[in-house]
């Protein structure tokens, strides 16, 4: 059976990650270098938090009750304290942001006039802190 995806409404968009090799770190001021340098440790037990929508993610209270502690290394050449969850996001990199959009141009995507910024938690302990750049 063939569905006509216009006349449900179907809208499909494509997520990319992508490392960039940029002077800074996305939401701060940091190095993008990695360093086995370890000077000191965060513990963390994370929660889930009510969604955009007001709900709970199922599998975010599935990873709670795990009730998995976390341990989490930092380096200071190239962590501060918004990666740590300790301050807000800084302005993202202009650096970054100009190769997304040369990649989005060659690509021949459509981009968007405004984005925003917001937290994302990650409560599998894949991550301390994270933001997530929302396209509108
Ligand atoms: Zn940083």
């Amino acid at each position: 059976m063939l569905m006509d995806y216009e006349k449900i409404g179907l809208k499909v968009g494509l997520e990319i990650h992508q490392q960039l090799n940029t002077k800074r770190k996305l939401f701060c001021h940091c190095p993008t270098v990695l360093s086995d340098k370890v000077d000191g440790e965060v513990f963390r037990i994370l929660r889930p938090t009510l969604s955009e929508m007001g709900e709970i993610d199922r599998a975010a209270l599935l990873e709670m009750r795990k009730g998995k502690k976390f341990i989490y290394q930092y380096c200071k050449d190239n962590c501060c304290l918004v990666e740590l969850d300790e301050e807000p996001p800084h302005l993202p990199s202009e650096e970054a942001i100009d190769i997304a959009l040369e990649v989005a141009l060659l690509m021949n995507m459509n981009i968007v006039d405004v984005s925003y910024v917001m937290r994302k938690i990650v409560i599998d302990g894949s991550n301390t802190s994270g933001f997530k750049e929302l396209c509108f």
